[in-house]
């Protein structure tokens, strides 16, 4: 399968001086329109109108966050790209990382319910992944997003063998009604046999 990259995208926020919350350092958060799941509890739904936003070129957004480069190379901080969904936008990635360099650290939170394609492709520019997991169980993961979640774990398995474990944290929620803590503690268990060691394991906050 061809992998199509385009290099403007729409872009409904761009947080500056985020400290430890979305990755290392000093960071800013990036968060672009567009997600293929429909997660009940979903606190950026605005995200999920695929016109909504500004659109930017990977240009327009480095001369607006580089303002904050000194920040970033003190703490070894960068841009966390968010959503919506990030490893939709790979050829935005890529052409912000040819813009930036190797020095800022560029790290998506993602479902990782995207096409392995994508995944592979994005995956030489970033230099790490907040992967939100929802849930292992396929049951409950497709009563709270919509959708099944074969292409997350067939994603993680590959990243995984990629190496470097620890550029992987999996975030492993409490979900209100979708999930128990025996559920919570069986997705803990099954992402350890396959290589995970770093979680963020918390509760959902429901508004
Ligand atoms: S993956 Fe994130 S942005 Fe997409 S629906 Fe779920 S919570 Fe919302």
């Amino acid at each position: 399968m061809v992998v199509m990259e385009k290099t403007e995208a729409r872009i409904f926020a761009v947080s500056r001086h985020r400290l430890v919350t979305d990755g290392d350092g000093c960071t800013t958060l990036v968060t672009f329109n567009g997600c293929p799941l429909r997660c009940k509890y979903c606190l950026n739904k605005s995200s999920w109108n695929e016109d909504g936003g500004r659109v930017y070129t990977p240009q327009t957004l480095y001369e607006e966050v580089k303002i904050d480069q000194l920040y970033f190379l003190a703490t070894h901080g960068g841009v966390t790209f968010g959503g919506g969904e990030p490893l939709l936008q790979v050829g935005f990635l890529k052409e912000f990382r040819a813009l930036c360099g190797n020095q800022w650290k560029l790290v998506v939170e993602t479902s990782l319910n995207v096409a392995s394609e994508l995944v592979q492709a994005a995956d030489a520019v970033l230099d790490g992944y907040i992967v939100d997991i929802k849930d292992m169980n396929p049951e409950i993961y497709e009563a709270y997003t919509g959708k099944n979640n074969a292409l997350v774990l067939k994603n993680l398995e590959w990243l995984l063998q990629q190496g470097d474990p620890c550029r992987i944290v999996v975030r492993v929620p409490h979900i209100f009604d979708f999930n128990t803590d025996q559920d919570v503690a069986n997705s803990m268990e099954q992402l350890k046999a396959m290589g995970v060691i770093c979680f963020d394991e918390f509760q959902y906050i429901i508004r």
